[in-house]
């Protein structure tokens, strides 16, 4: 249907295509009469929160009517430390979503190219487009990044270059060689952003902390999340790390208010939290096998993934497989929105919620 008012609406948003969340629990199992499901579908940490989240939380709930501090001075003071920078290098998000959409509004506009891989992270055409730049999308290899087919689409239009390292949903990576390479070939005129969320889940000897770079790379981004191995999406809270110029342009166009107080207080008591992470980095490595393992078994294919999910090739639409998943409870992510109709991803969960996976998959297919 079209918009009776998208004329006048901002030009990228005619093709603007919206993101479309996973429906609530509570929903499906309304609409399929099921109780009891698993939600395996939004890469979410399968642990519950640090309870030292949770206590500073709870410590914060009496001051609802302040605004939270729109410098967010102890959570960058923290952050800061965890990663040796100053904190005028630090850029707060409600969610790393949030700073991406910082980037797109700072960085890009009509006139400009937002380049990125196929198969990449949905935020990155979206932020792009409702900015109303150019996408400029290259063709993966087996499924990641071709950096050296990015490199070749790099012109003077070119403003932002997106890598997710790991990449969502694929679950590919790149290695330290390769990345460091691209980044050293880009002139400084164009933003490279190295989307980390998946950061701390990964332990390869090859895997590059594109935060160690910032001093030699004035151009780089690089963003983090509490949403993932730090168990608190439900906060919003990620940031970026970048040269002080650039934070502090991100910084022109942040909201003052865009990290709440409860999430400025549950996401430094998460970051001190070590032993959290540590028991939320092995549950996902144990939960993974468990997968691979039941996926082997199945005789399916599937992309081999260095994040919280697994991007499983069903061989045919996986629309309909799916849905008889939702039957039995089982809510996992097709992404045919990507471009993969074949594929289903589904996150990491607790060793019961992957064997339950694992059971009604083999049931369905
Ligand atoms: C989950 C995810 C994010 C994090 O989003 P938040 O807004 O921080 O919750 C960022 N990038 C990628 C590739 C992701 O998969």
């Amino acid at each position: 249907m079209t918009n009776r008012f998208i004329d006048l609406a901002a030009s990228g948003l005619a093709s603007l295509q919206p993101y479309v969340p996973g429906k609530p629990l509570s929903e499906l199992e309304r609409e399929f009469g099921i109780t009891d499901s698993i939600k395996l579908a939004s890469n979410e940490n399968p642990l519950g929160p640090s309870p030292h989240a949770v206590d500073a939380i709870q410590a914060q709930l009496h001051d609802l009517t302040r605004y939270p501090d729109g410098g967010a001075f102890a959570l960058r003071n923290a952050l800061a430390a965890h990663h040796d920078v100053d904190p005028v290098c630090i850029t707060v998000g409600n969610g790393s979503n949030d700073v991406l959409d910082m980037i797109a509004r700072t960085f890009l506009g009509a006139g400009r190219e937002s380049l990125f891989s196929q198969y990449a992270f949905a935020v990155y055409p979206l932020s792009s487009m409702a900015v109303g730049a150019k996408l400029t999308i290259a063709p993966a290899q087996d499924y990641g990044h071709d950096l050296d087919a990015m490199r070749a689409l790099v012109n003077s239009d070119t403003g932002v270059i997106w890598i997710a390292n790991p990449n969502n949903p694929s679950g590919t990576r790149v290695g330290r060689d390769a990345l460091r390479a691209f980044i050293e070939d880009i002139p400084e005129t164009v933003i490279v952003v190295v989307d980390e969320a998946y950061f701390e889940y990964v332990h390869a000897d090859d895997y590059p902390d594109a935060s160690q770079w910032l001093d030699e790379f004035p151009h780089l981004v690089v963003t983090r999340t509490f949403s993932k191995a730090y168990g608190l999406a439900a906060l919003r809270v990620g940031y970026g790390l970048s040269h002080p110029d650039v934070a502090d342009l991100l910084n022109r166009v942040r909201q003052p208010f865009n990290v709440d107080s409860l999430a400025q207080a549950g996401a430094i008591a998460a970051l001190a939290d070590r032993e959290y992470l540590r028991r939320s980095v092995e549950l996902n490595a144990a939960g993974m096998r468990q997968l691979v393992d039941g996926v082997e078994r199945l005789g399916l294919a599937y992309i081999p993934s260095s994040g919280n999910f697994l991007t499983i090739d069903l061989g045919r639409e996986s629309g309909p497989i799916d849905h008889a998943l939702l039957q039995q409870g089982v809510i996992t992510r097709p992404v045919g929105n990507y471009g993969l109709p074949h594929h289903l991803r589904v996150s990491v969960g607790l060793a019961y919620e992957n064997e339950r996976f694992l059971n009604a998959l083999e049931r369905v297919i």
